[in-house]
């Protein structure tokens, strides 16, 4: 309805009307808080047939609520909207205090008053300018809370009836609807707005895809790793795969979305043709009911520490160098001592003890030595071997392991799709894979069951060992594959480990150009696992 049609309007409208239903019911659409605040006013003005009319909003309701005053003249078409400057706001603001307008309010009653003269609701303010002789006042009540009262006015007495107080009663009620609603509207805007601010300004990459790997949502961060010279806006819809192949640091999360499996969270870790590490966690996200899917994807720069991490094994590795001849000495002196003292003596007890605690410490050199070996040297990777025996013989070294805690130690091998030989170094691979299998023996319970798994995608052969285990938390998987790293939670304090192992698996994998994962939920179990590349000569 255009605001001419609404002046000019005398004729009153009926309930039932039709066109004030459609308009009422349209209200209820907008989502605009000033526009409905304006279709309120025009429409109410024409269902009554008013002179002048008013909207006072609450002035101290809410902070979002901000004092409003939007008036009606006599045969004008446009909404006159007052603020402090303005001598009707001041008129406006005692009108509510004790006019007509705050009797409503305060009462929480619609009022009409059929003649201005002898009603003593009305109360006359000499610097008005109206002449009123009927009037209506409406409140807007929501939830308990009086949001502000809609006054209709009149120079004629007896000018409105009841009916005009329930159609008025009617449409006020349909507006704090509509009101509230825009309210709501206006403030998730404004939510919105403050988490984009809040994901820009993060440093870390962010990225939000559908389950299809488009870009949803990207901050300046992952559009910085994507494609810095393209704006914002124009990620939005387009692929993951358009910005990044085989050897970006994002195509781990790639293959989580062409392979998706059971889990609903993924980390893993990468590092940058540009020597950047990175430590990546990728969570589903789904609307409910069954609705959207997709992934919310975190890299962190995790450079600083990794490089740390190097500082430490170089100084351990020197460190280890350097303290195996003195133990090498203790070990030779505490013989010369066991020689030199009678049987039946004490130091026995002592030298004992001392002989084991340097047998663990120089197991522990050993360990760190093989890890900083498998690190630096070159690795002979001229072997053809067979990948289906490499598992079957991994399984049976560690069978009788699992056997004394009477756990199951399933197989499920999937590799008629692999060459007969494959090339690798299969020492280090066998004892990669024997690490995980007596891992998953020795954090689970007597009785669990682990399963072995080996098969074929995407030209890598993948290994995976899962077990219904105590499993790890969150917190710790990425940590899990550093040096020395343990982790400290109920059932593991009895677990003798040095915290070696996993560290090793790591680096013979990633000296074949594969890839280690992990998977694990505490009380439930947890899947380790590596892929390799298939070579063939
Ligand atoms: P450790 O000698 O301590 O076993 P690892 O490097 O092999 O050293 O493992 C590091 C840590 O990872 C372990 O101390 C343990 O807390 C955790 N871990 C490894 N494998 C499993 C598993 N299958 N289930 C639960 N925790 C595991």
């Amino acid at each position: 309805m255009s605001s001419s049609d609404l002046s000019s309007s005398t004729q009153r409208l009926s309930l039932t009307d039709i066109d004030l239903l459609m308009q009422i019911s349209s209200m209820l659409t907008t989502l605009d808080r000033d526009h409905v605040l304006q279709q309120v006013i025009a429409l109410a003005t024409k269902a009554v047939g008013a002179e002048r009319s008013s909207l006072l909003l609450h002035p101290d309701h809410r902070d979002d609520w901000m004092p409003l005053i939007l008036e009606r003249q006599p045969h004008s078409d446009s909404l006159e909207r007052l603020d402090a400057r303005q001598p009707g706001f001041h008129l406006a603001k005692r009108v509510l205090d004790q006019g007509l307008a705050g009797w409503a309010l305060r009462n929480r009653q619609a009022a009409l008053v059929t003649d201005t003269k002898t009603d003593e609701r009305w109360v006359d303010f000499p610097d008005s300018t109206s002449q009123a002789r009927s009037a209506l006042a409406v409140p807007f009540i929501y939830e308990g809370e009086v949001l502000g009262v809609l006054t209709m006015l009149h120079t004629q007495p007896k000018h409105f009836t009841t009916h005009d107080l329930q159609l008025l009663t009617i449409i006020v009620n349909q507006a704090t609807v509509a009101i509230r609603n825009a309210q709501l509207f206006h403030r998730l805007g404004q939510q919105k707005r403050q988490l984009e601010a809040i994901l820009r300004a993060m440093p870390d990459i962010l990225l939000v895809l559908d389950d299809q790997g488009r870009l949803m949502l990207i901050n300046d961060a992952a559009a910085n790793l994507l494609a810095p010279e393209l704006p914002l806006a124009e990620f939005e819809k387009r692929k993951l795969t358009d910005f990044i192949d085989s050897g970006h640091v994002l195509w781990a999360v790639q293959e989580i979305i062409n392979q998706p499996g059971n889990s609903t969270v993924w980390s893993f870790e990468v590092r940058s043709s540009a020597h950047h590490d990175y430590l990546g966690t990728v969570a589903i996200w789904t609307t409910e009911p069954a609705g959207a899917s997709g992934y919310v994807v975190i890299l962190r720069d995790i450079t600083t520490l990794r490089d740390l991490n190097r500082f430490k094994d170089e100084m351990l590795q020197m460190a280890s160098h350097d303290l195996r001849s003195p133990l090498a000495l203790i070990v030779g002196y505490c013989d010369l001592i066991a020689m030199d003292t009678p049987a039946e003596s004490h130091v026995h007890e002592y030298l004992d003890i001392i002989q084991r605690s340097t047998e663990r410490m120089s197991g522990l050199l050993d360990d760190l030595l093989k890890v900083e070996q498998i690190r630096n040297s070159p690795l002979e990777l001229n072997e053809q071997v067979d990948f289906t025996a490499l598992v079957q013989t991994a399984i049976a070294n560690t069978r009788s392991t699992a056997d004394n805690k009477r756990q199951q130690l399933n197989m499920q091998i999937e590799l008629q799709d692999l060459p007969a030989f494959i090339v690798l170094n299969p020492v280090l691979i066998r004892e990669a894979m024997e690490n995980l299998i007596t891992n998953a023996i020795k954090y689970t319970t007597e009785r669990g069951t682990i399963t072995v798994r080996a098969w074929v995608d995407a030209g890598r052969v993948h290994f995976e060992v899962e077990d219904t285990g105590i499993g790890i938390p969150k917190a710790a998987l990425s940590r899990l594959f550093e040096s020395f790293y343990r982790v400290k939670q109920k059932g593991t304090e009895k677990i003798e480990g040095r915290g070696l192992g996993l560290s090793l698996v790591k680096t013979v994998v990633e000296r074949h150009q594969g890839q280690v994962w992990v998977e694990s939920e505490v009380g439930i179990g947890s899947k380790f696992g590596f892929w390799l590349p298939i070579v063939v000569r």
